[in-house]
């Protein structure tokens, strides 16, 4: 038998210009954690639903003081990618393919 926990979560948004390329970026998040027997307080008790519910406001609020960054802007200040100007999209490949095959 399986069980499911009751998850507590929260769909966030923020907008503003990304911190990386500068453009208009929205990006959400979904924050949560389960109702369940191990997930504790720092003084042994189980969580209720409102002590979850104070937490992800804190870190609903850390995370909106950050700018937003687009997930492609993230993986190129983490050196993950080249930066946006050189970077190919699936179609620019694909265009190029074509052409060197007419
Ligand atoms: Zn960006």
């Amino acid at each position: 038998m399986k069980v499911y926990f009751q998850e507590v979560k929260y769909h966030e948004k923020k907008s503003g210009k990304c911190s990386v390329c500068g453009k208009t970026c929205t990006i959400s998040k979904k924050f949560y954690q389960t109702l369940n027997p191990f997930n504790k307080n720092a003084d042994g008790t189980i969580k209720t639903h409102g002590d979850i519910y104070k937490e992800l406001m804190i870190q609903i609020k850390e995370w909106k003081k950050i700018p937003p960054i687009h997930g492609k802007c993230e993986d190129v200040s983490n050196g993950n990618l080249k930066p946006d100007t050189s970077y190919e999209t699936e179609m620019d490949r694909a265009t190029k393919y074509i052409d060197k095959y007419k």
